[in-house]
């Protein structure tokens, strides 16, 4: 740290990706990426793109915003489109949140929220999740801010009903709620259908997850006019040429993939319940996943040992050491092959432990 850094960020503690190992190659199961890259025609219209890359990108993705707009049944005025989520969602922390509407979201979510709370310099608080790790939301009715809900929630896979999330929605139209649905394509419920009925909610997508393009950075935010109209003024007083124009071409080309991106989540699906099984087979407690990861303990093997005996056999998952989380590890699925491997190798550790 520089004697020069501003006060009020001495103490933040930046978000931890998860690593991003180089020289030996690992079976990646650490960030909830999709196992395959993006199809060939949507490389090419990357790729074409290229070509204009001394021009600007379009500031208001219009094509990319319109395309979304039509898929989701909304209007081009309700959807932004941003350079990941994770940039709309930091653009709802600065725009939704202040002195007096803190941040409101449960003590073990995506890791990220507490850090843009902190980079912006806006009061928080994390409400503990039930102890069977569902969402108490009574204990977020009874409190003033800005809710954020990731649904399904990471790193517990769970998911709330969308009933339950429009009872909050409606007890507090003053009250913006953010929820963020990354993992949505692997459960199948989204609170979209509600936006229209709410001016109070904000959804947020991402292209990384489910379509696969999380090096291409590419998410967006769907709400009400009103709502995007204030996350534009963000954008344009902080970076208006947020998405480059190469990934608006790979974002819009892989829309037309539509097919390929349903058969993907579903060959993920098949292949996280069958790896859910196996592990309650071998003794593992694991929750119920509505998403691309499992979340996983067992009683013989610590969250810390089976991250590292799994990486000493080159096998790569998450371990999010806090009271709360310890004894849990975050598994992304990831292909039949690369799960049949990561269950080889968790039954090579049992073995050894007992
Ligand atoms: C991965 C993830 C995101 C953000 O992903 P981007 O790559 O920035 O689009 C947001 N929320 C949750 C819960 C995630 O797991």
């Amino acid at each position: 740290m520089s004697r020069f850094l501003n006060a009020r960020l001495q103490s933040l503690i930046p978000y931890t990706p998860g690593e991003q190992p180089r020289g030996r190659t690992f079976i990646r199961l650490n960030t909830n990426e999709l196992p395959w890259p993006p199809p060939e025609r949507a490389v090419a219209a990357a790729r074409a793109n290229v070509r204009s890359a001394n021009l600007y990108s379009d500031p208001d993705c219009v094509d990319l915003t319109a395309k979304l707009a039509e898929l989701n049944g909304l209007k081009p005025e309700q959807i932004i489109v941003t350079n990941g989520s994770d940039e709309v969602l930091n653009f709802a922390f600065i725009a939704f949140c202040g002195p007096d509407t803190p941040a409101l979201f449960p003590n073990i979510t995506y890791a990220f929220y507490p850090v843009f709370a902190g980079v912006n310099g806006i009061p928080y608080e994390e409400l503990p999740l039930n102890p069977d790790f569902t969402v108490d939301l009574e204990a977020y009715k009874a409190r003033r801010g800005t809710v954020f809900l990731a649904n399904p929630n990471a790193p517990t896979g769970l998911a709330l009903p969308v009933s339950a999330i429009e009872a909050l929605l409606a007890a507090d139209p003053d009250r913006v709620v953010v929820v963020d649905e990354a993992y949505v394509d692997f459960h199948g419920v989204s609170c979209a259908p509600l936006i229209d009925r709410y001016p109070n909610l904000l959804v947020t997508r991402t292209f990384s997850k489910s379509r696969g393009l999380a090096g291409a950075r590419l998410g967006f935010g769907m709400g009400s006019r009103e709502l995007i109209t204030d996350l534009h003024t963000i954008r344009n007083s902080t970076n208006p040429y947020n998405v480059n124009s190469a990934t608006q071409a790979l974002g819009l080309a892989m829309l037309e993939e539509e097919e390929t991106t349903a058969q993907r989540c579903a060959e993920i699906m098949a292949v996280r319940d069958r790896t859910v099984a196996a592990l309650r087979e071998l003794g593992f407690t694991v929750t119920d996943s509505r998403t691309n990861f499992l979340f996983a303990r067992s009683d013989k093997v610590s969250g810390a040992d089976l991250f590292a005996k799994l990486r000493e056999r080159g096998i790569l998952i998450r371990h999010f050491a806090r009271p709360e989380t310890d004894a849990w590890n975050r598994i992304t699925v990831g292909t039949a092959e690369q799960m049949e491997a990561f269950l080889a190798a968790v039954r090579e550790i049992l073995k050894e432990a007992d």
